[in-house]
């Protein structure tokens, strides 16, 4: 399969065509943006890192049952993926108060939640990636109930088994995001897991291990994503 051309260049990645019609090459870059844009800079080797990880991590949810777009690891920034269409939802998953959600319901970060928290947001850069319920969803037909009963399936079990994977290497999983996508009619997890899009605290310490670190000016970020992956790869 080679590298055709580019369809698509977002914050974090570049899609391109393959000779395949079924699948695309997804090229992973440095650039690293937050608060909706607002601010922007550069993670060096993150692209490495967060396409590696993302791989290690679509691997294992594959092996225990999860559908997952990733196909291979191709080089250290690239890797195929199933040409998917992208639902227009962010999922986001919560375990501890922390970021929008703390803010929002006055919390302090790092209480504990009683249930898992799942939240949909509309994906859309324009205004704000703003929340929204199911009734949104079938009102706007961003994805049918079929779909959303799969989604919030989905997701519960991909937060157990990321759950207890990070913790076995030192790692509390406090929240993260995940999208999805149709392939050939079929609901299945796509875009990435990484420091990007899961906060990540250190198990002893609680020290921030994600994009936090550049969000909040806290330092270390590119040693940070580096110790990120290789704690996940011992
Ligand atoms: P919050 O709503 O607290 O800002 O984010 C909750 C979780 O979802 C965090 O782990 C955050 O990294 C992830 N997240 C939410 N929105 C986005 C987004 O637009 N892009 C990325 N990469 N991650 C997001």
């Amino acid at each position: 399969m080679n590298k055709l051309e580019q369809l698509y260049e977002g914050k974090a990645k570049k899609v391109f065509k393959t000779e395949e019609p079924d699948y695309y090459l997804v090229e992973y870059k440095d650039d690293a943006t937050a608060f909706n844009g607002e601010k922007k800079g550069s993670i060096l080797d993150k692209g490495v890192v967060n396409n590696k990880m993302s791989a290690l991590l679509f691997q294992m949810l594959e092996e225990k049952g999860i559908p997952t777009h990733f196909e291979k690891l191709i080089s250290d920034r690239e890797q195929y993926v199933k040409a998917v269409k992208i639902l227009p939802l962010e999922v986001i998953v919560r375990n501890i108060a922390a970021g929008s959600l703390a803010k929002r319901l006055g919390l302090e970060e790092g209480v504990v939640m009683k249930e898992t928290v799942l939240e949909f947001c509309y994906k859309d850069d324009a205004l704000g990636d703003p929340m929204i319920n199911d009734y949104h969803i079938y009102a706007m037909e961003f994805a049918t109930k079929e779909q959303v009963e799969a989604i919030k399936v989905m997701s519960l079990k991909i937060n157990e088994l990321l759950l207890a994977f990070f913790l076995e290497h030192g790692l509390k999983l406090v929240d993260f995001k995940l999208e999805f996508g149709l392939f050939k009619g079929q609901v299945i997890l796509a875009d990435e897991i990484s420091p990007d899009t899961c906060r990540l605290w250190d198990a002893e310490t609680n020290k921030k291990m994600d994009k936090d670190r550049f969000r909040r000016d806290l330092g270390d970020v590119e040693q940070t994503y580096q110790e990120v992956l290789s704690r996940i790869q011992g």
